[in-house]
C-alpha cells in the first residue's frame, strides 16, 4: 500500500475520534488520525503551563468504573491508569438568608461523607440532605414516587421520554423547587494515552494538521486534503462535527437539499464559559464543587433570555480542582481552579465581560476569601472553544460544550445518524453514534462507529481475496 493510502482516516482526536482510531487500529485497519492541534483530547484537552497541568476548562466524567472510560482503557491495556478522586464533590445551595451552604456526599441513602462526617450513617446523611434542601416528610413521598417510577421504566417508556425535556418529566411529580434546581443542574488525560496506544498498535498520527477538504467522487469518499498534503482512504471518519463536515469539509453540493437543510436545522447544546484561577495556596479540599440555586437552573425560558443577550441574575458555578484528583497536577503549595458557568453556544457572544465579572463576584460571595488567594487568572469562552476545536459554519453555533446529540429531539431516536448519505463517510463523537453525556458519549460513539466501520471495511477484505483468486490486483471499488 502506498504510504499516503490508508484503510481509514479519522479527522480529529477528540474523545470520539481518538477512541475510534485506536479501536480501528486494534481491529487491524491501517489508520491515519489527523488533528489540527498539537495534542489529543479535543474539548477535553490538557495543557501544561507554569508547573500546572489542567484541562482548558472544567471537564469531569463519571461514573468512572463500569463506564466507557473503563472500557476504552481496558481495550488499550491501560486499565491500571484509572484515577478516582479521594475527595467527594461538594454542592452548595443557598439558605433563606441567601448564603450558600455546603453539602458533601451523595443524597438519600448515601455512603458516609469522607471529608466532613466520616462516621455519618446513611440515615444521618439523609437527614442532613433534607435539612440542606428544605425538604419535608411530605415531599419525601413525592420523591419516592418519582424514584420508584423512574426505576421501573421499560425501554419503550424511556424511548417515549427522549423527546421531552427533563424539566417537563420531573415537573409532574410536584417536587420542591430546591430538588428541581438540584436535578436541573445535574475526565481526561485518557485521550492522550489512547492516541499513544493507537500509535503502538501501528496507527499513524499527524498533529498540527488541519483537514481542509474531504475528497468525494461519485458519491464515494476518496481521502482528505490537509494543510500538509493529501491522504487517501475509502473510509473517512469525521470527529469535526456534523455541520462543519457537511457544510465545509465535504460541501453542500455533494448532498441532497433535504439533508443539508436538516443538518442546518440541528441545534447546539449550551455553551460553558469561565475563568481559570491560579492560587498562591490550596483553597478547596474537594475535586469538584457545584453551587446552584433556584435561579441558576436553565430551562427553555432562561436559555432564550440568555440567547437574546441577558446575563442571568445568578450564575450556576461549576468548579474542578485538578490537583485534588492528582497532587502532581500543580506545583507544591499552589492550586488551579477551573471555574465555569452556563452560556449560549454563540462563538461571537458580546457580553462575555459581564459573565466573567459576575463569576468573579459569585466565587467571592460563595467562598469568602477566595479572591485573596488569586495569583493570576485567565478567562475563556465560546470563541476559544470554536477557534481551537469546532469551526463556526452557521451563525450562533460552534462554541457549544457537548455537541449536537444531547439536545431534546436530537437524542434517542431523534439523534442524527453517524452514517451520512456518502459512501465511506462516518461521523464520530458527541454529534452522533453514542449515548451518555459529554466525554462518555464521545467514547461510546467511538466504540459504536468503530464497529460499523469494521463491518463496512470487510467487503474490501473479501473483495481483495476474490481479486487475488481472480488474479486481479487493484480493484478497490465498493460492492
Ligand atoms: C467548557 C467545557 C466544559 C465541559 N465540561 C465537561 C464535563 O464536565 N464532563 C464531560 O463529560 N464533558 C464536558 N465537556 C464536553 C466534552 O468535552 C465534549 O462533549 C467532548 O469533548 C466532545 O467529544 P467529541 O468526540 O465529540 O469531539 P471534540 O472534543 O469536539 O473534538 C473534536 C476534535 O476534532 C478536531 N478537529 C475539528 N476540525 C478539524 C479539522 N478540520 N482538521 C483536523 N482536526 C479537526 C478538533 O481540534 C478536536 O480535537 C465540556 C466541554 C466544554 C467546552
Amino acid at each position: 500500500m502506498n504510504q499516503d493510502q490508508f484503510d481509514a482516516i479519522v479527522i480529529g482526536a477528540g474523545p470520539g475520534g481518538s477512541s475510534c482510531a485506536a479501536l480501528l487500529a486494534k481491529k487491524g485497519l491501517k489508520t491515519l488520525l489527523i488533528e489540527q492541534n498539537n495534542k489529543a483530547g479535543g474539548k477535553a484537552m490538557t495543557v501544561s503551563k507554569n508547573g500546572f497541568r489542567y484541562e482548558l476548562w472544567p471537564v469531569t466524567g463519571g461514573p468512572m468504573y463500569n463506564s466507557r472510560f473503563e472500557d476504552i482503557l481496558k481495550e488499550m491495556g491501560l486499565a491500571s491508569e484509572m484515577v478516582l478522586p479521594s475527595h467527594p464533590t461538594t454542592m452548595y445551595y443557598p439558605d433563606r438568608s441567601g448564603r450558600y451552604q455546603p453539602f458533601s456526599g451523595s443524597l438519600f441513602g448515601s455512603p458516609p461523607d469522607a471529608v466532613n462526617q466520616p462516621e455519618a450513617s446513611p440515615e444521618v446523611q439523609m437527614a442532613k440532605a433534607m435539612k440542606w434542601l428544605g425538604i419535608t416528610e411530605k415531599d419525601l413521598e413525592k420523591i419516592v414516587r418519582m424514584a420508584m417510577e423512574d426505576a421501573t421504566l421499560t425501554i419503550p417508556d424511556i424511548e417515549r421520554l427522549q423527546n421531552i425535556s427533563y424539566d417537563e418529566h420531573i415537573r409532574k411529580y410536584d417536587l420542591p423547587q430546591s430538588l428541581i434546581s438540584l436535578l436541573g443542574m445535574q475526565c481526561n488525560i485518557i485521550f492522550e494515552r489512547c492516541v499513544e496506544a493507537f500509535e503502538q498498535l501501528g496507527g499513524e498520527v499527524r498533529f498540527t494538521t488541519r483537514v481542509e477538504k474531504i475528497i468525494v467522487e461519485s458519491g464515494q469518499v476518496r481521502g482528505v486534503q490537509t494543510s500538509k498534503g493529501t491522504f487517501y482512504a475509502p473510509i473517512v471518519v469525521s470527529n469535526a462535527g456534523i455541520q462543519p463536515t457537511v457544510l465545509k469539509l465535504v460541501g453542500e453540493d455533494h448532498f441532497d437539499k433535504g439533508y443539508v437543510n436538516r443538518v442546518k436545522d440541528l441545534v447546539p447544546s449550551l455553551g460553558l464559559m469561565g475563568t481559570r484561577y491560579f492560587l498562591n495556596r490550596p483553597f478547596f479540599k474537594e475535586g469538584m464543587n457545584i453551587a446552584f440555586s433556584d435561579m441558576t437552573y436553565w430551562d427553555a425560558e432562561r436559555a432564550q433570555k440568555a440567547a437574546k443577550g441577558e446575563v442571568p441574575d445568578e450564575l450556576l458555578v461549576f468548579n474542578v480542582i485538578p490537583s485534588n484528583f492528582d497532587p502532581d497536577l500543580s506545583p507544591p503549595g499552589k492550586q488551579c481552579v477551573l471555574s465555569s458557568t452556563l452560556c449560549p453556544a454563540d462563538p461571537d457572544m458580546k457580553n462575555g465581560d459581564a459573565y466573567w465579572a459576575k463569576l468573579d463576584h459569585m466565587m467571592d460571595r460563595i467562598w469568602p476569601g477566595f479572591s485573596d488567594c488569586i495569583e493570576y487568572k485567565e478567562t475563556y469562552g465560546t470563541k476559544d472553544v470554536s477557534t481551537l476545536l469546532r469551526e463556526k459554519v452557521l451563525p450562533g453555533i460552534g462554541g457549544e460544550c457537548i455537541g449536537l446529540g444531547q439536545v431534546v429531539g436530537q437524542c434517542g431516536d431523534g439523534k442524527p445518524s453517524f452514517d451520512p448519505p456518502i459512501r465511506g463517510l462516518f461521523y464520530v463523537g458527541c454529534d452522533a453514534g453514542g449515548y451518555g453525556c459529554g466525554t462518555h458519549q464521545g467514547i461510546d460513539s467511538g466504540f459504536n462507529v468503530a464497529g460499523q466501520v469494521e463491518m463496512y471495511h470487510h467487503p474490501f477484505i473479501i473483495a481483495g481475496l476474490m481479486d487475488i483468486f481472480a488474479g486481479a490486483s487493484n480493484r478497490r471499488s465498493l460492492p
